[in-house]
C-alpha cells in the first residue's frame, strides 16, 4: 500500500518525503496543472531537484498534467510531457485522450496513470485505457463505495488508487461545470473552481456572506467558522430549508474505514491538497503513515486511534471529516 502526498512546492516536497510518504505527486506552473494556483507548482529545474531529492530517499514522484488541451494552442501541454519524460519522473499522470496517445507512442517506458479527471469509474472505461494506452493505474472518482470498488479490483488488472483524506469534489470529477455558470471560466482552464478573484467574503449586520462571482453561497451566524465557498458545498434553499444541498464542506477522511479500503484492492492512498501548505503536508502524511504501518503489523485488531483523528481534524476544512462516498447508500 503506496501513502502517496501531494506537493505545491519544493519545501512541501520534501516534508512528504520526510514524514513518511512512498511517492509524491506534483504539476508544473503553467495551464497544464489543474492545481494553477499562483506562487505555487513547479518550473523544470525545480523539478528535477525535487525528483532527485525523491530518489535519493527511495520515494517515487509523479508529475500531474491533468488539464486538457485549449484548441488555441496545445504545444504547452505536449511540451510538458516531455518534459516530464525527461526528467524521468516514476509517472505521469494523464486525462486525456489525446495526451495519453502521444506519451504512450512517444514515451512507452513512461507508466502512465489515468487521472480522476478522466472520470474512469467502471470496469469498461479503465480496461479501455489499459488496452489502448497502456495505462498501469487509475485513480478512482470519489463517487464510489468500498464495495464497488472491490468490485472493480474483480474486474481489472489496473492498479487503484483512492482518495484518502483532504477536499471534496463530490461530482463526476473533470466534468463539473457548477462554479463556470457562476465564475464564467472554467476549472480545467483556470485551474481551480473558486479562483480567489471571484470569492468575496462580507459582512451583513451580524452575519457573513460568501460569495462566487457575486452568488451567495452561505451566509454564516457570528462566531461560526466560515468555509472558502465553492459552488458544491454551499448552503442553499430548497424545499423551504436552507442546508448543504449538495456536499458538507468537511474534508474526506478515510481512517475509519482504512482496513475496509485496503483489503478491497486499492494499491494507492492519495492525499489531496497540493495548494495546502508544508506543514498540511507534513501532519496528513505521518498520520496515514503510521495508520498504514499499524494496519500492516497487525491488520484484524486495527482501530484508528483517536490523536490520528484529533490531528486530521484539526487539518479539515471546516474542521470536520466525512467518510464520503465510501458509505454513501444514495448511488
Ligand atoms: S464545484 Fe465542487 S464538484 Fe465542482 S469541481 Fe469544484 S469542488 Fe468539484
Amino acid at each position: 500500500m503506496e501513502v502517496l502526498a501531494p506537493a505545491g512546492n519544493l519545501p512541501s516536497l520534501k516534508a512528504a518525503v520526510d514524514h513518511g510518504a512512498d511517492a509524491v505527486y506534483f504539476g508544473f506552473r503553467n495551464a497544464t496543472n489543474a492545481r494553477n494556483f499562483e506562487g505555487l507548482n513547479f518550473s523544470e529545474s525545480e523539478a528535477a531537484a525535487g525528483i532527485a531529492y525523491a530518489h535519493s530517499k527511495g520515494v517515487r514522484a509523479n508529475v500531474v498534467l491533468n488539464t486538457y488541451p485549449q484548441g488555441q494552442d496545445p504545444s504547452i501541454w505536449y511540451q510538458t510531457v516531455d518534459m516530464a519524460a525527461r526528467l524521468k519522473a516514476d509517472a505521469i499522470i494523464l486525462a486525456n485522450i489525446a495526451l495519453l496517445d502521444y506519451c504512450h507512442q512517444r514515451y512507452p517506458q513512461l507508466p502512465i496513470h489515468l487521472s480522476v479527471q478522466a472520470s474512469a469509474s467502471n470496469a469498461e472505461a479503465i480496461n479501455f485505457y489499459q488496452r489502448h494506452f497502456h495505462c498501469v493505474r487509475v485513480i478512482l472518482p470519489r463517487v464510489l463505495t468500498v464495495q464497488e470498488i472491490r468490485q472493480l479490483r474483480a474486474q481489472t488488472t489496473v492498479e487503484l488508487e483512492v482518495f484518502a483524506f483532504g477536499g471534496l469534489c463530490v461530482m463526476a470529477e473533470g466534468r463539473c461545470f457548477l462554479s463556470s455558470y457562476t465564475t464564467g471560466v472554467s476549472p480545467n482552464i483556470e485551474g481551480v473552481c473558486s479562483p480567489a478573484r471571484e470569492v468575496r467574503f462580507e459582512n451583513h449586520g451580524d452575519r457573513l456572506q460568501t460569495r462566487l462571482g457575486g452568488v451567495l453561497i452561505a451566509e454564516y451566524a457570528q462566531g461560526e467558522e466560515a468555509a472558502y465557498p465553492t459552488i458544491c458545498k454551499g448552503r442553499f434553499r430548497a424545499n423551504e430549508q436552507v442546508y448543504h444541498v449538495m456536499e458538507e464542506p468537511g474534508s474526506l477522511n478515510v481512517l475509519e474505514m482504512l482496513d475496509e479500503v485496503i483489503e478491497a484492492g486499492v494499491s494507492s492512498l492519495k492525499i489531496e491538497g497540493r495548494q495546502r501548505t508544508k506543514s498540511y503536508v507534513a501532519t496528513v502524511t505521518q498520520v496515514l503513515r503510521e495508520a498504514v504501518d499499524a494496519y500492516y503489523a497487525d491488520p484484524r485488531s486495527f482501530r484508528p486511534k483517536t490523536k490520528w483523528l484529533r490531528t486530521l481534524n484539526a487539518t479539515s476544512e471546516g474542521t470536520t471529516h466525512t467518510l464520503g462516498t465510501y458509505q454513501e447508500n444514495w448511488q
